[in-house]
Parts: C-alpha cells; sequence; structure tokens
C-alpha cells in the first residue's frame, strides 16, 4: 500500500506546470487506481495535451461525495529555490517541493485512501476529479463539468482540497479579467486637438472603473464575511504611447474586477462599456471616425458561497471538527462545480501561505491530519446520506 507521503513524492516528480503536459502525470493516477480496480475516464482538451481524470469508487447512483484537486502547478522560474523543485526533500518534519501545498498534498492523501475506500461498504459513491489549468484561470475543469453535468446522476456534494490548513471554508470571490484597447489617431503633438489621444480616453476609462470600485466599496454593499468585505476594481497594465511629440494612436489597458458572490462582474463591465459608447466615443469619433475601444476577455471565474446550513457545510464541520467557517482570498474551481448545480467547500491540506513561493512545503503533519479526515469521511458515507 501507497502512503499519501510516497505518492507525493511520485506527484511532485512530474514537472506539471500549466504550460507543459499533466499526461505523465495522468498516466500515473489512471495506472495507480486501475491497478486497485478503479476504472477512470479521461476528458482530453483539444489538442490532447493534457486531461482530466475523473473516477467513480463505491455504488452508482445519484449523490457522495466529490473529491476535487487540480494536478498543474505555477511556474519556479525566476524564484530562487534551496531544494529541487521537482523533487521532495524532507527537513524538519516539511516536505519540499513545488505542489506540494497547491496541491499534490491533497491529491497524494486522496490516492492514499482509495484502497481504504474500496475496503468499505460504502453506501455513497465517492467521486474523484483531477484537472488541468487551474492555475492558468480554471480552464481545464470546465470540460469535465459539461461530461459531468450532461448525466443524470450527481455528487451531492463536492470537496476542494485546495490548501486551507484543514479549515473548514465556504467561498471566496469571483474574478474577471479584461483586456481595453483604445485606438485613437495620430498626429504632430504640436496640432493636439486634431488627433484623438488613446492615452486620456484610457486615462477617463480606467477614472470610471475608479469610481465604479468606490461605488462598490460603500457600506451598504459591504460583506464582512470577505476580506477586503467588498467587490474590488483595479487596472494592473498599461501600455501606450511611442514619443511625446507625437499623439498616441493607441493605448491598451487590462483591469479585473474580484466579486462578492452577490455582485456581477460583467455588469461592472457592461457599465463601462455604455460610457465608452455613449460619453467617449462620440468625441473621439467627432475628430477621427477610424477611432474605437475594443474589450477582450482574458480570464474569469465565479465567486462561490456555500451556505452554513447546507449539507456540504455540515459534513465539512463534522470532518474537520470545526464550525468556523471563513472564506480565502484565493480562486478555486468551486464556484464552478456549484454553477453545475454540486454544492462545494474548500478544505484541503497545507497552507496558501507557501504557495507559489519558492521552498514550497507542506508539513508532515497536515499530510497525516489530511490522511485521517478522508478516513472520518469513509466511515461517514457507509451510512446512506
Ligand atoms: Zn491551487
Amino acid at each position: 500500500m501507497m502512503t499519501s507521503r510516497k505518492l507525493l513524492e511520485q506527484l511532485v516528480a512530474f514537472d506539471t506546470t500549466s504550460r507543459e503536459s499533466n499526461l505523465a502525470l495522468i498516466d500515473f493516477v489512471r495506472r495507480y487506481l486501475t491497478e486497485l480496480g478503479v476504472s477512470c475516464e479521461l476528458v482530453h482538451n483539444a489538442e490532447r495535451s493534457k486531461a482530466n481524470l475523473y473516477a467513480r469508487l463505491g455504488p452508482a447512483g445519484n449523490g457522495g461525495v466529490m473529491l476535487s484537486g487540480h494536478s498543474d502547478v505555477v511556474p519556479v522560474d525566476g524564484q530562487n529555490w534551496s531544494v529541487p523543485p521537482f523533487a521532495l526533500t524532507e527537513r524538519e518534519g516539511k516536505l519540499y517541493g513545488r505542489g506540494t501545498a497547491d496541491m499534490k498534498g491533497f491529491i497524494a492523501c486522496v490516492l492514499a485512501a482509495v484502497p481504504h475506500f474500496l475496503a468499505q461498504p460504502l453506501a455513497q459513491p465517492l467521486h474523484l476529479a483531477i484537472s488541468y489549468d487551474e492555475e492558468v484561470g480554471c480552464l481545464g475543469v470546465r470540460t469535465l463539468l459539461d461530461v459531468l453535468s450532461a448525466r443524470p446522476e450527481k455528487p451531492a456534494i463536492c470537496i476542494i482540497g485546495e490548501p486551507t490548513e484543514l479549515q473548514p471554508v465556504l467561498g471566496h470571490k469571483g474574478k474577471l479579467g479584461v483586456r481595453c484597447e483604445v485606438q485613437g489617431a495620430a498626429c504632430h503633438s504640436a496640432y493636439a486637438p486634431q488627433g484623438v489621444n488613446a492615452i486620456e480616453y484610457a486615462a477617463k476609462l480606467i477614472h470610471h472603473l475608479m469610481m465604479t470600485g468606490q461605488r462598490l466599496a460603500a457600506p451598504q454593499y459591504q460583506d464582512a464575511r470577505f476580506d477586503p468585505p467588498f467587490t474590488t476594481v483595479q487596472t494592473g497594465v498599461i501600455r501606450g504611447g511611442q514619443a511625446l511629440n507625437i499623439v498616441p494612436d493607441d493605448c491598451l489597458f487590462d483591469f479585473e474586477v474580484r466579486t462578492l458572490p452577490q455582485d456581477d462582474a460583467q455588469e461592472v463591465l457592461r457599465d463601462l462599456e455604455r460610457y465608452a459608447q455613449h460619453e467617449l466615443l462620440p468625441q473621439m469619433h467627432a475628430v477621427n471616425r477610424d477611432t474605437a475601444i475594443r474589450f477582450y476577455p482574458l480570464s474569469s471565474y465565479p465567486a462561490l458561497y456555500t451556505a452554513e446550513q447546507s449539507a456540504a457545510a455540515r459534513l465539512i464541520a463534522l470532518l474537520t471538527g470545526s464550525e468556523a467557517f471563513s472564506t480565502v482570498a484565493f480562486g478555486t474551481e468551486g464556484g464552478l462545480f456549484s454553477q453545475a448545480g454540486i454544492p462545494c467547500v474548500v478544505c484541503g491540506p497545507g497552507s496558501i501561505a507557501q504557495g507559489h513561493k519558492p521552498d514550497e512545503f507542506i508539513a508532515v503533519e497536515q499530510l497525516n491530519a489530511c490522511d485521517a479526515l478522508l478516513r472520518r469521511l469513509a466511515a461517514w458515507m457507509c451510512q446512506p446520506a
């Protein structure tokens, strides 16, 4: 029988940085499960260079619990590691390696628990899902959810094993990233009014976004479950112009909206589009018809909040022994699972404080605690839901 630690060693050795294929890792998991008598389904991307893995243990039918994790990790480029990132190194009760916390540690515990689940008289199905391309905008899991939501039977609860130090987390904000391109009209800066200054119009759009952000931060929209307790809007990238004596004919900027579950990021975008359409474009076109403002989606995922009274929240409280429900600042695939009709909670070993950093690690104690939590889950699943 493979321990979670031994499995973690294997999983960390696959370089599954999001830009790489994850097929070697998926093949390893598929072979491991197949040898235990569990059949797997793979859902590939269009290029067939990556895949999600789905498997079911125990009885067929509706309901049951899904355990979900992503196989990809963030890059180590430019990071100063004191240990090899794609190998497991133990030091003083900590296991170092890229993905140990985010989130191969959880996947290792789940795989190590499979023989135990198989040995139990499960009264409900146990679903396993391993995705790709989570770190680049929760992209991969969408195709898996398309397949799963087309089926009559659905898991009743999903546990997303992102690192929360095994604390029960019920939600996080959603995110929308957008690129805006302003196409102006160039001219010699001595005749500035004859041109359309793309940077200045971009500045007006960015200012409009700042005003929107201020409005959404007003006390009546705040929600103390989140930190900061309101939807935030910010511009993170801007590029434009050639030289000071040329009126710039192009400017692009990227902005993001991080929304509370009750706010709609698309509404922020629609409001900006209306402002562009009705206020700015008429002024730009009055000078030059060949000017434009265009918007391109960059990435998005929905917010998550699962009610305290839900079956998912009650189960995770039981498993963790804690009702100190909280939210996290980072995004997960949970919002997409919830949209697909599978209520989610977030709970996994390790800390996000170590995620995405050099010398990422997970404490051995956290792996052991996750092994124990999964045994409690197996016992709970022997009773009908
Ligand atoms: Zn993660």
